[in-house]
């Protein structure tokens, strides 16, 4: 597991073959000179570079610490993607993801801080939990325009489960933050706001089974012609940032360590705001755009939580980010919009499942 080249130009990516991880290692093999050490329990995802002579796939787990130090001992650069990070497992899965995403997730900062290599840390937009404007039913755009070092973290009772998943990453963010106070760790923490893109999760019964996120389970629904289906009436407000721009701000981030050092991020499209139910309708419009005549005639329906995600299921009611700390310290601002993003996603689901799903 060496290469010849010095440890400035290794980087190891955790869930490299996961929805992120795969875009920023295309991206990373094809514009920069830097060895990839790429860490997963899949490769679905990546099958295609396994053999780039820059990247090296290491077919283990986070939870393999023999195998992970062996690895970051040889890397400058940490990028930690790997996660449970579908809401669908938040109340169903909690063990599994407060494990995955604050436990195993702490090992690697630990060795970060031993190898002194520089953390780039997936967070989510989720720390944020929920919107004052939501809790007192207001319209102030303090109430519910989220800035990294400003906005309270508002999380629901224990017993509402969904929020296993944001307080888990939150308690990550504030080791991360300790770690850099106390010892020095250099760190960079990202906070997305609802990536979307090819590569997206999975189509159930397709190529994979369960929930996943809104944009496939939609994807489902129109490659199959069945309603898509809208939760508790799809009023909640997501604001969708397309991967190839996130992948641009990660590439800022990383190419700018000393500006980046000890500095939270938010990465996401705040122009791109929609509510749920107006996304489904954009995507059927899309999809009929792309589509043979008359293949989607099932519309959309609405349905509980309860019955849709069981038990312990709470919303997140609106996510705008600020991104002007991004954009003044790294230049970086979104370029896509969100039918743009949309008819780029949409097209590569049909082409890559379309015809599978209509037999
Ligand atoms: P993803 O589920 O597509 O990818 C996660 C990857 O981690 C998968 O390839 C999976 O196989 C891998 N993984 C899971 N358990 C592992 C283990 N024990 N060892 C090694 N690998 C393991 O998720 P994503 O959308 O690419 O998200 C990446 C990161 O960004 C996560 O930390 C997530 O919390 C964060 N994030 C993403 C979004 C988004 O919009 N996609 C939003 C908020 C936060
Ligand atoms: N959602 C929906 N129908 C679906 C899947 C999700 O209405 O088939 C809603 C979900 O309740 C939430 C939003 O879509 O309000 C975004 O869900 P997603 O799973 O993408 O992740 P989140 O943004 O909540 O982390």
């Amino acid at each position: 597991m060496t290469n010849s080249q010095p440890r400035t130009k290794n980087i190891a990516i955790t869930g490299c073959s996961g929805f992120i991880g795969s875009h920023i290692l295309e991206r990373l093999l094809t514009t920069s000179d830097y060895h990839i050490y790429g860490i997963d329990i899949s490769e679905s995802k990546i099958r295609h570079l396994i053999n780039n002579k820059s990247f090296t796939f290491c077919h283990h787990s986070i939870t393999d610490t023999p195998k992970i130090r062996e690895i970051l001992s040889q890397c400058e650069t940490v990028v930690s993607l790997a996660a449970l990070c579908n809401p669908s497992l938040y109340n169903t899965k909690p063990v599994d993801v407060i494990t995955i995403n604050f436990t195993n997730a702490l090992e690697i900062i630990k060795m970060c801080c031993e190898f002194k290599c520089r953390l780039i840390q997936f967070s989510t937009c989720e720390v944020y939990g929920k919107t004052l404007a939501g809790l007192m039913c207001s319209n102030k755009p303090d109430d519910y325009i989220l800035k990294e070092d400003q906005t309270n973290l508002i999380m629901g009772p224990v017993s509402t489960q969904r929020w296993s998943y944001a307080s888990a990453k939150q308690l990550l963010e504030r080791i991360i933050y300790a770690y850099g106070f106390e010892y020095g760790l250099n760190y960079t923490i990202v906070r997305p706001f609802n990536f979307i893109g090819p590569q997206m999760d999975y189509i159930p019964g397709s190529d994979g089974e369960g929930v996943p996120r809104v944009l496939a389970c939609f994807m489902k629904s129109l490659l199959y012609n069945k309603p898509l289906k809208l939760v508790d009436g799809g009023l909640s407000r997501r604001c969708f940032t397309f991967i190839k721009d996130a992948v641009d701000a990660f590439v800022q981030i990383l190419e700018n360590p000393e500006i980046s050092n000890q500095q939270i991020f938010n990465i996401g499209n705040p122009k791109n705001e929609i509510t749920i139910k107006d996304l489904a309708y954009l995507m059927i419009e899309l999809y009929e755009q792309i589509a043979p005549r008359g293949s989607f005639t099932a519309g959309t329906e609405i349905i509980s939580s309860l019955e849709f995600y069981g038990k312990g299921y709470e919303d997140s009611d609106r996510r705008v980010p600020d991104i002007s700390k991004i954009q003044n310290m790294l230049g970086w601002k979104p370029e896509t919009d969100l039918r743009k993003a949309l008819q780029i996603t949409i097209e590569h689901y049909f082409r890559k499942y379309g015809t599978t799903a209509e037999n």
